[in-house]
Parts: C-alpha cells; sequence; structure tokens
C-alpha cells in the first residue's frame, strides 16, 4: 500500500525598506548608483565608527509588524550575526536574533482557485501564522558575470551593504505550492499597500527562500526540511516547491530518507540542487551588538503607527464589494496595487458609476496601459477624466461604441472626453425631431422593405437600424431609435 504524503511549507521572506537612507548610516540606498559610490567608513566596516540607528527604517518595520498582526516587542535587540564573506566587509551582519521586533503573527489571504479562463470559482479566505519578523541589514553583492576582468576576476558592489531589511518569517502553515504562492503575492501586495516596500522581485527588494518537508497526511510530526535558496520570481518558487516536493516524496517511497540541506533553484533545468548540508552549516556566533543599546519603543509611538495603518489590500476588496457592488473577481484584480485601486475608486467616485468604471480600468485602460508599455503609475489619463467619459454615456451624449474611440483618442493625447467629442463631432444624435427626419427619408427609400417588414418580416428593423445609422454616421442614440422606429413601423 502506498501511503500518501502531504507537503509542508514555510517561507522566510526579505523586504528591502523603502527608506532613503540606510539602517545604521547616512549613505543613500538608490538602486543602480555607481558602484560603491553608496559607502561610509560605518557600512565598510572600517573601525572608530559606530553606527546609528534610522528611526525611519525602524517606523517602517513597525507598520509591517502592526499590519501582520504581530505581537510588538516594546524592546528588542541588535545582535551581531559573524560569518565571512567577500560582500560582507565588517565580518559580521547586524540583525535581530533572540529579541525580534514582532513574533506570533497573522496574514489573512484571500484568495481561489483559477478556472482555465482566469475566473475565480471557489473564493477562499485562509490565515497563515507568521512566527516572527525582524530587522537587520543587507550584505553587498558580489558580480562573478559580465565584468571585463570576469574570467579571472570577481567584483565586489558594497552600495547594499546596511540596507534596511525586514525579514518576515511565516510558520510552517503552507500545504501546497499554490498557498505559498498566494501567501507571497499577499504579503507583496500588503507591503506594497503599506508603502514600505517596492516588491521588485528582479531588483531583489522581496527576496524569498522556502523550507520543505513532507510528511503522511494526518500526522502530525514535521518531517525534515531542506531550504531552497535562489528563488526570485514567483513563478520559480512554485516551479522549485512543486519538484521539490515531488522529489522528497519519490525519495521516501524508495525507501530513502531526507538530508536537511540547503539547495539551490536552477532554473535552466527546472530542478533543485545541493548547495550546502547540514553538516557544513554556519555557526554564527550571535552575541548582541555592543554599539547599539536595545531598541525600546514608546508605546504612544506604537498606538499612533496603529491609528495611521493605511486600508490594506482585503480591507479593500471587502469594501470594494460591499460599497460598489462588485464581484470577487472584480474586487481583487483591482486592488492588486494600491494605486489600480486608487485609480478605480476615483474614477468610481466621480463618475458615480462603479460597474463602467471597473469595466473601463480592467477592459480599455488596462490594454491600452499593456500596448504602450506603462504601469498604471505612469497612465497619462487621470482618473477624474476617464470619469468625465463614463459620464458622458450615461448621459446618452454619446454611445458605447463612441465611447471606445473617445477614450483611445483621450488616451493619446491626453485631452479630455469634452474636447475629443467636440473635436472629432461625435456628438450622438438623441434629438427626436433630427432622427424622425432621418427614419422617415430611409422608410421612404426602402418601399419594399417597408412592405414586408408590415406583412410580418419582422427581422426587418436590424435592416432599418442600420440604414439610419448609416445615415448619421453611427450617431444616432440606439434607444432613441429604436423606439422611434418602432412607432414609425408600426404607423
Ligand atoms: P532554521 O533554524 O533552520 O532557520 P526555523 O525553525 O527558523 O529553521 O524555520 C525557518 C523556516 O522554516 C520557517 O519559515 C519555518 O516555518 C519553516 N520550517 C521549519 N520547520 C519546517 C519543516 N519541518 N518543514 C517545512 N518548513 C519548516
Ligand atoms: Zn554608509
Ligand atoms: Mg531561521
Amino acid at each position: 500500500m502506498s501511503i500518501d504524503y502531504q507537503a509542508v511549507i514555510g517561507l522566510e521572506v526579505h523586504a528591502q525598506l523603502l527608506t532613503k537612507s540606510k539602517l545604521f548610516c547616512g549613505c543613500s540606498t538608490q538602486f543602480g548608483a555607481p558602484p560603491n559610490a553608496n559607502t561610509c567608513p560605518v557600512c565598510l566596516g572600517l573601525p572608530g565608527v559606530l553606527p546609528v540607528l534610522n528611526r525611519e527604517a525602524v517606523h517602517m518595520a513597525l507598520l509591517t509588524a502592526l499590519a501582520l498582526n504581530c505581537r510588538v516587542s516594546p524592546t528588542s535587540i541588535f545582535s551581531r550575526k559573524n560569518y565571512f564573506y567577500p560582500d560582507l566587509p565588517k565580518g559580521y551582519q547586524i540583525s535581530q536574533y533572540d529579541r525580534p521586533l514582532g513574533e506570533h503573527g497573522r496574514l489573512t489571504v484571500l484568495s481561489g482557485e483559477r478556472s482555465e479562463t482566469g475566473k475565480i470559482v471557489n473564493r477562499t479566505e485562509k490565515s497563515f501564522g507568521i512566527r516572527r519578523i525582524h530587522m537587520e541589514e543587507d550584505a553587498g553583492k558580489s558580480i562573478h558575470e559580465g565584468m571585463p576582468d570576469s574570467a579571472t576576476k570577481s567584483y565586489v558592489n558594497l552600495n547594499r551593504t546596511g540596507v534596511p531589511l525586514v525579514e518576515i518569517v511565516s510558520e510552517p502553515d503552507f500545504t501546497s505550492s499554490q498557498e505559498a504562492y498566494d501567501y507571497l503575492t499577499h504579503l507583496r501586495k500588503t507591503l506594497l499597500y503599506l508603502g514600505v516596500c517596492d516588491g521588485n522581485m528582479e531588483e531583489g527588494s522581496l527576496r524569498c527562500d522556502a523550507n520543505v518537508s513532507v510528511r503522511p497526511r494526518g500526522t502530525e510530526e514535521l518531517g525534515t526540511k531542506v531550504e531552497i535558496k535562489n528563488l526570485n520570481s514567483f513563478r520559480f518558487l512554485q516551479m522549485a516547491l512543486d519538484y521539490e516536493i515531488d522529489r522528497q516524496i519519490r525519495e521516501i517511497a524508495q525507501g530513502g530518507r531526507i538530508v536537511q540541506e540547503t539547495r539551490l533553484w536552477d532554473e535552466a533545468g527546472g530542478r533543485t540542487f545541493p548547495m550546502r548540508s547540514k553538516e557544513e552549516a554556519h555557526d554564527y556566533r550571535y552575541f548582541p551588538e555592543p554599539d547599539l543599546p536595545p531598541l525600546t519603543l514608546d508605546p504612544a509611538w506604537i498606538e499612533e503607527a496603529k491609528r495611521s495603518l493605511p486600508d490594506l489590500p482585503d480591507a479593500m476588496a471587502k469594501r470594494f464589494m460591499t460599497v460598489y457592488g462588485l464581484g470577487d473577481d472584480d474586487a481583487l484584480s483591482l486592488t492588486s496595487t494600491p494605486r489600480l485601486a486608487g485609480y478605480f475608486e476615483e474614477c468610481a467616485r466621480a463618475s458615480g458609476n462603479p460597474r463602467a468604471s471597473a469595466n473601463w480600468v480592467m477592459g480599455d485602460l488596462a490594454y491600452a496601459l499593456k500596448n504602450s508599455g506603462r504601469s498604471i503609475d505612469e497612465c497619462p489619463l487621470p482618473a477624474d477624466r476617464l470619469a468625465a467619459l463614463v459620464q458622458q454615456v450615461d448621459s446618452g451624449r454619446i454611445s458605447g461604441r463612441m465611447a471606445k474611440a473617445v477614450f483611445e483618442e483621450m488616451y493619446r493625447t491626453g485631452a479630455s472626453a469634452e474636447q475629443v467629442i467636440a473635436a472629432l463631432g461625435m456628438e450622438q444624435v438623441s434629438d427626436e425631431a433630427a432622427l424622425a427626419g432621418v427614419i422617415d427619408r430611409v422608410l421612404s427609400a426602402n418601399p419594399k422593405q417597408l412592405a414586408d417588414y408590415r406583412a410580418g418580416k419582422e427581422k426587418l428593423l436590424g435592416y432599418f437600424v442600420g440604414q439610419v445609422m448609416k445615415e448619421t454616421k453611427g450617431q444616432a442614440n440606439p434607444a432613441v431609435l429604436n423606439t422611434l422606429l418602432k412607432q414609425k413601423l408600426a404607423e
């Protein structure tokens, strides 16, 4: 009989905080600065200088801990994590260890299974444990490829050394790669909403290591875990987890056992491979950082931070469902980034038509942005202008079809709906007298069709509509036209 195994996954996520300066010195954190330009004696680890803690970084870490429902320690401690590496000139990294900033948190994740068409079919709300969140400084970057002398030399760029990070360690609460994926997606969104991290995995401002084990389904005891590093995209996280879960189950089924080790994701090979085993694991010789006092937070400051927490993605999605009557799918799509959510909400409020606003934002606007390679931050069409276009349709001044053409022109030129409608002479003809005249002309020009219609061939209604549209260059108001035409045909 074969045993049914279940995966157990825990994630360790490093997020770079969006401060202007580093964690313990005044150096800039700007990405892409000339190599080693953003350095000083403190972050270079030269003797005789002292670290000074960055208040803004603590504030951002605190907001994160609160948003993740952590218990915030009134006093946390920075320690030295000692190891030798060429990108770590001090020979140690300052990191919170046994007294982290926050513990015992939770993140509730609204997600669902997606059907083949991408629609959410089974909405679920799951809550995952956060073991701890702590602050630490980043190390530098060794560069082994792509430099003039890379064949014989390695390079080091210390711009990143000392940049503030938070590490967010989950409980081993995920049972599939999909759950881990949903959690990371949601965690990233939360950080974006808080404005504490830009969430860019390619530039390394969000990094993820995954711990994986398997156990017979229904049992409690945890199996031996393997840590996978080097997962710099959501897709790789999911692929690496699926590979690793499979590998461990196969290994055990063949009578083998799992060794505790660190593995790397090999993108080209689509597999994980061993990097180091437990035996070679580091002993970091942690001890409290003698140059920094314990970090004690004023309770009033914590309370103030709590009050200043912005609307978080789930609360926002739920609000979109109840206040604007959107479905789960639309609410989740529109809250994927705070900018997109803000854009939609501004348009919905200004136009008074949330449904149409959602359709424009997820439809024509998303399409136009994609085609012009822009993100919502770079959208050339302000939300209140799109709202004005929605209103032009709702008031019956232009048809839905014309609105699409007006939209394209607005997006291209940045002009207002009013300007574009006037310039293109697109005004919809809703005036009954004007339309009646056109209908009369069309009917008398088509006596045969008219006779056929009156003899019972009602399908011909569409033909007459088409003729009137042709006469008015598509500008007849369809609703008014339909009513008038039916009246005339019945005469
Ligand atoms: P380590 O001391 O090796 O860093 P931790 O206990 O600090 O291990 O846990 C690190 C991460 O690994 C956490 O996210 C935790 O949830 C996860 N984890 C711990 N044990 C297991 C296990 N047996 N299987 C899967 N994940 C685990
Ligand atoms: Zn510095
Ligand atoms: Mg650990």
